[in-house]
């Protein structure tokens, strides 16, 4: 019988009676079984959540920082056990299961180091003023299948840091990881501090509408971030999304084939392409567009594709049977419009698991599908390109503005472009690279306010000034 995972609620594992099936992407087997959660389990975590606030909010730098660090340790002392249970849920290989779960620990412990500052905007001999930020109260979190550890610490640590509790909502497809982590931490924070639920997608808009919820930080699709937007406007609460991307990569002529070929290959094909930042349009100039994309189809016939669990799969299945069906679709367009294919194309529909072959397009068109819209899978558009000023234009010609990146010999020519990148995040010579020092977050339909950073920890409180008139006391 498949394992029961229970949900976090007021510091104690509980579980509702019924259950929804999770299934391992590599071989569609159900590995487990998770609360399914409605208004009631809602309210309570809620509850919970505003009763806890009351005294969260007055704790110390130092025992929000401690509460931080026990998060950070129990991912830490369980990485083994808990990489694995992430890649039977989510379908990615160990090692870069393993890369997700320290990575959480990680950016968890440097995330705890983060404090805000009162910050002075006057002070005369008639007038102090001073800026302090103040937790917004009792944040919902909600988070996608592509990173589920990450995205959960990612929410988790800064409300905590902050002064905020949090209820969380995992991503119904990958919700295992997350939940025996709430095991590991439900007696290392206050009760109620983090409450972790978990439902369909229904239970989405009953968190973005409740009425005793102050900011909803998400991590999802636009789709989904346009309705959370409008769900939560009915009382005006904060709210962080971080969204879809269709990130251009520039390759310009100067750049060595051999040194950039395999960093490209997995800039598109880590996760096996699911990742909001992964490169999903590449753009060769045409002085070098032969020998690099024939320098990267050759990266690709030597990436094994398969269970994640298994010795020496580089690329794993695609999490879910939606977006699986969701690629294979795009795969079929391009067909159908007789788009050049250079690596892959070809799905095997016999057996079980949600694998796409490795597909590296040649060339496509700028309006075909595989080039206008997010693919999020192992599925990558190489693109010719002859002058920076059309690059750019082409670059720019997306309605998402989440990153990209620039590979080149002169680094300030990469910088010349980045600065005309309408993205939040450019990369120069390198791929995927995110601190928890520094503000991530997309441009236009990309995302609404950061995560990381001290903007993203503002993000989870409210400015508070305060003025004192020192010539006017009246005594
Ligand atoms: P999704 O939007 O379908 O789901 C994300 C979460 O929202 C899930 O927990 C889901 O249950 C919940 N949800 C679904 N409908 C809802 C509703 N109406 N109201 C509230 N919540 C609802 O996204 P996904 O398919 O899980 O993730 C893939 C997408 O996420 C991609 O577009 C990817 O680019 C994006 N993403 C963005 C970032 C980033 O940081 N910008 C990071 C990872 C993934």
């Amino acid at each position: 019988m498949a394992t029961e995972y229970k949900n976090l609620i007021n510091g104690k594992m509980i579980d509702t009676g019924e259950w929804l099936d999770v299934v391992n992407p590599a071989n569609e087997q159900v590995i487990g079984k998770v609360p399914a959660c409605g208004k009631d389990q809602l309210d309570d975590a809620v509850a919970a959540a505003r009763a806890a606030f009351k005294t969260w909010k007055n704790t110390s730098f130092e025992e929000r920082q401690a509460a931080c660090m026990a998060i950070s340790g129990a991912i830490k002392e369980n990485a083994d056990e808990l990489f694995r249970l992430l890649t039977s849920e989510q379908g990615k290989p160990h090692e870069q299961a393993k890369g997700e779960i320290y990575g959480a620990a990680g950016m968890s412990a440097a995330q705890a180091t983060l404090k805000l500052e009162d910050v002075i905007s006057e002070d005369t001999d008639e007038r102090l003023s001073r800026t302090r930020r103040v937790p917004v109260g009792v944040v919902g979190g909600i988070v996608p299948w592509n990173f589920p550890v990450m995205m959960a610490v990612q929410k988790i640590i800064p409300a905590l840091m902050s002064g905020c509790t949090i209820v969380l909502k995992p991503s119904p497809f990958t919700p295992l990881t997350t939940l025996r982590i709430a095991e590991l931490i439900a007696d290392k924070v206050p009760a109620g501090t983090v409450n972790i639920i978990t439902g369909e997608d229904l239970l989405g808009p009953m968190i973005t509408e409740h009425p005793d919820i102050d900011k909803i930080t998400f991590t999802g699709s636009t789709a989904t971030g346009k309705k959370i937007m409008e769900g939560a406007s009915g009382d005006l609460k904060r709210i962080t999304l971080e969204l879809g991307g269709n990130d251009a990569s520039i390759v310009l002529p100067d750049a060595n084939v051999e040194k950039v070929a395999e960093q490209l290959f997995w800039s598109s094909f880590s996760n096996a392409g699911q990742i909001c930042v992964a490169a999903k349009r590449i753009y060769i100039h045409e002085d070098i567009y032969d020998e690099l994309s024939e320098a990267i189809a050759e990266v690709a016939r030597n990436v094994k594709v398969g269970d994640g669990s298994q010795q020496g799969t580089g690329v794993g299945p695609i999490q879910n049977k939606k977006q699986f069906d969701r690629v294979c679709e795009l795969i079929e367009d391009a067909k159908d419009n007789g788009y050049k294919f250079l690596v892959g194309g070809e799905v095997d529909p016999s057996g079980s698991g949600y694998y796409v072959p490795i597909t590296i397009m040649d060339n496509p068109p700028e309006d075909a599908r595989i080039v206008a819209e997010e693919q999020f899978g192992p599925v990558m558009p190489l693109m010719k390109f002859s002058t920076e000023d059309e690059v750019i234009e082409r670059a720019n010609n997306s309605e998402y503005g989440l990153a990209g990146a620039v590979w080149t010999a002169n680094p300030d020519k990469g910088v010349e472009i980045a600065e005309k990148l309408e993205t939040g995040t450019v990369w120069v010579n390198e791929f995927l690279h995110l601190s928890p020092f520094t503000p991530f977050g997309g441009h236009k339909q990309s995302g609404f306010g950061a995560e990381y950073g001290l903007d993203g920890l503002k993000e989870f409180t409210y400015p508070q000034v305060i003025t004192v008139k020192k010539d006017n006391v009246p005594a």
